[in-house]
């Protein structure tokens, strides 16, 4: 007999587990968006998702998903033509690559692999062998959600420098900004991008981008701009409409309003940080355990090259996802697919899944999404070895 009834848990790396002092927060009726307050609550929320970046430099809002993020920062950085450097530890840095592709950008494809951070030194290297600076920027995943490989971004940053070259630094942080730590200022990252469904425990709807005085001052000749991606009119104005390029996306500013809050007043952005890498390090002990029985693994070897948002895992045998099917079937939760490490047709597709532990969670949530997991494991029969909560409940402290 099914255990999935009570509140169901989501443990997929987006949509995220909103509070529900967020949904809450957009139980009103639709305010009046050509003055009062919800004027004052937009530029309140906008200080506030500098904040949370880490920066001093221009921030927008754009009605849109991740997918928005990646072409927005490509409108504004690039004419047709033009050269990217797009490094990839994982499906959404391809898919960001072949975004700026179809835009027209004449892509150079730096393939990192999956399983590790990418080398600063093949990224000095790229930069060298571009002897005419035709390279405009480089574009690169802090944690690439599908692999969970987190890119050291201080350190690409230190590679470009030491070769001299002007490239700009733009980082899609849409799967860790408020779980990992993000200094946007403090590490020279030029254009910056987040969505509003993943750390930040809003909707999906909202596309978040920020950028530094130089990439504006660059921007001024990208040809790809058009004029709802066209950040100008977002940073500078001046009127309310040209924010949003249109109609405010009044419900997700309430309820962005009340988690920003969360996040910086309540709780504190070093807590959420520090919070995020505890959880983290209980999942990786679990699984660690678990492989010691069996053949289960992470994905990536390296835990300083690990995300703390998300971890993919590797179940053989098909393992991952008959035990997907069993925690949504069986407890209630339900548990993100493998995504990139292998086809959908291809066998080893059932090998692959995701946890993710992003925003919104605590420490019931995580050791229940682990006790879940060890349950279903001892349900399907599938081996494992002994002790993965006790070695989860360890590495909490
Ligand atoms: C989720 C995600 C995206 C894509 O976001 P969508 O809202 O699905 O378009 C892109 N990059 C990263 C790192 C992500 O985690």
């Amino acid at each position: 007999m099914s255990l999935a009834q009570g509140r169901s848990y989501l443990a997929i790396p987006g949509p995220s587990v909103m509070p529900d002092r967020v949904l809450a927060a957009m139980m009103r009726p639709a305010p009046n968006i050509y003055d009062g307050p919800l004027h004052g609550l937009t530029h309140s929320v906008l200080a506030d998702l500098r904040r949370v970046a880490r920066t001093t430099g221009h921030v927008a809002i754009y009605i849109g998903n991740g997918h928005a993020g990646w072409e927005a920062a490509i409108a504004n950085l690039f004419s047709r033509g033009d050269r990217a450097l797009v490094v990839t530890t994982g499906n959404f840095g391809l898919g960001w690559a072949e975004a700026a592709r179809r835009m027209g950008v004449l892509v150079e494809a730096l393939d990192c692999g999956r399983q590790a951070a990418a080398d600063p030194e093949r990224i000095a290297a790229a930069l060298r062998a571009d002897t005419g600076a035709a390279i405009r920027a480089v574009l690169v995943t802090h944690t690439d959600t599908a692999s969970s490989v987190r890119n050291d971004i201080a350190a690409i940053r230190a590679a470009i420098d030491k070769v001299g070259h002007p490239a700009l630094l733009a980082v899609d942080a849409i799967a860790s900004l408020g779980c990992d730590p993000m200094r946007m200022d403090d590490w020279g990252v030029d254009v910056l991008i987040a969505a509003s469904q993943k750390g930040l425990m809003v909707p999906p709807g909202l596309a978040f981008l920020w950028a530094s005085d130089r990439a504006v001052r660059l921007s001024q000749s990208a040809d790809l701009r058009t004029p709802y991606w066209d950040w100008t009119p977002r940073f500078f104005g001046p009127d309310y409409w040209q924010l949003f390029c249109g109609t405010a996306p009044t419900h997700h500013l309430f309820a962005l309003r009340e988690a920003l809050t969360m996040i910086l007043e309540d709780e504190g952005l070093d807590h959420a940080w520090d919070r995020h890498a505890r959880l983290a390090r209980a999942v990786w002990a679990a699984f660690g355990a678990w492989g010691q029985g069996g053949d289960i693994g992470l994905n990536v070897a390296d835990p300083a090259m690990r995300g703390h948002s998300v971890t993919a895992a590797r179940m053989g045998g098909g393992a991952a996802g008959r035990l997907r099917a069993w925690t949504e079937a069986e407890a209630g939760v339900t548990l993100g697919i493998g995504l990139g490490m292998a086809l959908p047709s291809e066998p080893a597709y059932g090998d692959f899944l995701r946890v993710a532990h992003m925003g919104h969670v605590n420490a019931h949530m995580t050791l229940g999404v682990l006790s879940v997991i060890e349950a279903g494991l001892t349900a399907l029969d599938i081996p494992h070895g002994r002790g993965a909560i006790e070695a989860a409940v360890a590495a909490l402290a």
